[in-house]
């Protein structure tokens, strides 16, 4: 467990998923943690719910962003990291999708990435540094069919992290990415319901299985604690080894 001792961190998408998980390992690090969602967030399964505030809102929203930023600093003290996790998929036709679909994907997973970013620089220069780390995708890295929206905002949300990794770099805010594959969340539900397609996917990892929400919140940890001093302006995969692969052949399967 990467140890997140005297860190306050602010969450987003903290309701469901790897934002839930990331919250809990977090606290279970020593960490406190204000978790805000759009939707109600559940019960935490922590043991101090103290250190942890819950607020709602909405992260394409500036003011809210700001909201969360001041009422870490007020209840916690500081601010030393932001999980900018909050994100949407959608998919369709090139000709068929209404480009406010589109427009509405890119105002979640890049706008409300910029706009947490923007609200949480000034408090990380008071404290001397700080880590943001953003959830992209393995589908900002190559693509996928029907998903050019979501590909075209992970994209983007993976190279905003390298491109501010160098302006904050000089203030010692590391700002990197994580790039889940595909993961048992939210998110994911109805491909769980659809067998086929869910085995589909599950026949391209390398480790020959979905990913758990805690597996990426444990690389999402790391990158908010201390223990990655010296890591900025990276996407690091949590794939099970799906982009290791050319795409040429399978990996191989499990004979068990
Ligand atoms: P999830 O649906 O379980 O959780 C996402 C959370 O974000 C939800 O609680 C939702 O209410 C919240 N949210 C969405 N829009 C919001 C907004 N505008 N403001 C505030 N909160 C908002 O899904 P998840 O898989 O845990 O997703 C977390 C991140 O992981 C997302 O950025 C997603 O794109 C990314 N991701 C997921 C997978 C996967 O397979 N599950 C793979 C790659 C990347």
């Amino acid at each position: 467990m990467n140890s997140h001792s005297g860190q306050v961190i602010l969450v987003t998408g903290a309701a469901s998923g790897i934002g839930r998980a990331t919250v809990e390992a977090v606290v279970r690090g020593g960490g406190s943690v204000v978790a805000v969602d759009r939707v109600e967030c559940p019960v935490f399964e922590v043991e101090d719910h103290a250190r942890i505030v819950t607020m709602h809102g909405d992260v394409t929203v500036q003011e809210d962003n700001e909201e969360w930023v001041q009422r870490a600093v007020k209840r916690f003290g500081r601010l030393d990291g932001v999980a900018l996790n909050a994100g949407i998929a959608t998919s369709g036709d090139i000709l068929d999708l209404p480009i406010a679909e589109f427009e509405r994907v890119m105002a979640v997973n890049v706008t409300g990435v910029l706009l947490g970013i923007r609200a949480a620089v000034p408090e990380l220069r008071k404290v001397g540094g700080g880590s943001l780390v953003v959830t992209a995708s393995t589908s900002g890295i190559g693509g996928d069919t029907n998903m050019w929206p979501y590909n075209a905002s992970k994209g983007a949300a993976i190279n905003l992290v390298r491109g501010l990794s160098q302006d904050l770099g000089a203030d010692a805010i590391r700002v990197n990415a994580v790039c889940p594959g595909p993961t048992e969340t939210g998110m994911t539900t109805g491909i769980k319901s659809a067998p086929a397609l869910y085995e589909s996917l599950r026949a391209r990892i390398a480790l020959g299985r979905w990913g758990q929400p805690a597996e990426v919140a444990a690389a999402i940890s790391f990158l908010l604690s201390p223990a990655s001093s010296f890591i900025t302006g990276i996407a690091l995969p949590v794939d099970g080894g799906v982009t290791a692969n050319t795409g040429q052949f399978l990996p191989k399967q499990n004979t068990c």
